[in-house]
């Protein structure tokens, strides 16, 4: 039942109209439990208020598979915006983004302009930005502009996901670049030809890379809510004692927060991921698609209306 609900909500993520209706109609039927709000200045706030409780932020301008350039170019002046709000409002964050939405599908070199406006004024204001992974078909073209994005700048990272097969050889093909690697077990619906069908081998990789990017060195982000995760990754710095300040955890607004919060309190970086912005769907789709759990809640929220 939990799969067949998981392609359900999967398959509706990337649903055209639903997206567009979505937009015109706000944040609604329990997407804010989720997503921030719909403009920067509701973000901002948000971001504040984790701040005041210890946790670190990495905000998200939501949107994802644009396919015209000047959509990529407004979608890049909203990452400028969010840089700039972060540098101004002297916010504990991060950006981060997605290839699709700065133009991947319809050039390299819209993407790589966009990115190099992005990068630039991150840089000027000492901003780090995650370039999120999204489904297979864009993995390759995400890695290859990513690495000719790090020889340029210093503050820029990516993510790896446990889910596919690749990633094991792909944190091998990455380690001469020192990157910062966000590392989650994976949110797109991918076949068994490229991934592992089975949660148990996910867990299993999950763990197998957090190891192999943190023994060479390299700053991870462990971003997952689950507690059987945490605790390996607590157990092996501690056994390799690798310092606080080569890891950090990462969860998504909305999930956990006592959790978030217990783990601020304990002395790890925590880092919470702020999505705002009205291209809220596809997002709030996989988070439904994750947990039935999450479905409930919305419910229950949309049934008190
Ligand atoms: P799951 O297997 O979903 O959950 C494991 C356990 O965690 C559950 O059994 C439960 O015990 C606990 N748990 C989970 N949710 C809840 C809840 N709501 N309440 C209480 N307990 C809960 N995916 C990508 O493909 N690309 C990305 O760029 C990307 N970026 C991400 C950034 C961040 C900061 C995070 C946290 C996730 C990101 N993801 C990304 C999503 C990720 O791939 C997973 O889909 C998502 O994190 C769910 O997997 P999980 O590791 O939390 O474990």
């Amino acid at each position: 039942m939990e799969q067949v609900m998981r392609n359900f909500f999967l398959f509706l993520s990337k649903n055209k109209p639903l997206t567009r209706l979505a937009k015109k109609y706000g944040l609604r039927f329990g997407a804010s439990r989720f997503v921030a709000g719909e403009t920067i200045e509701q973000a901002v706030e948000v971001i504040k208020q984790l701040n005041k409780k210890g946790l670190a932020v990495t905000v998200d301008y939501l949107g994802e598979f644009v396919d015209n350039e000047q959509e990529a170019n407004d979608m890049a002046d909203h990452c400028i915006e969010a840089i700039e709000a972060i540098h101004r409002e002297k916010l504990d964050a991060q950006l981060s983004l997605k290839m699709t939405s700065m133009g991947l599908d319809i050039s390299e070199e819209l993407v790589m302009r966009n990115m190099r406006r992005i990068l630039d004024t991150a840089k000027l204001h000492d901003v780090f930005v995650t370039i999120d992974m999204e489904d297979y078909s864009r993995c390759q073209k995400t890695l290859d502009i990513f690495k000719r994005l790090k020889t340029e700048y210093d503050n820029v990272g990516t993510v790896l996901q446990a889910y596919l097969y690749r990633t094991v050889s792909d944190i091998e093909d990455l380690k001469n670049y020192h990157p910062n690697l966000r590392l989650v077990k994976g949110a797109y619906k991918e076949p068994p030809e490229v991934a592992f069908p089975d949660k148990k081998d996910v867990d299993e990789n999950f763990k197998k890379i957090i190891k192999m990017h943190l023994l060479n060195g390299n700053y991870t982000a462990v971003a997952t809510h689950d507690d059987a995760i945490i605790e390996y990754t607590k157990r092996l710095v501690k056994e390799y004692n690798i310092p606080n300040s080569q890891f950090e955890f990462q969860m998504l607004y909305g999930i956990r927060p006592e959790r978030q919060e217990q783990l601020a309190r304990e002395g790890y970086t925590m880092r919470v991921y702020v999505p705002y912005g009205t291209d809220w769907y596809g997002y709030f789709m996989r988070r439904l698609a994750e947990r039935p759990a999450n479905v409930a809640f919305v419910l229950k929220g949309v049934l008190r209306k």
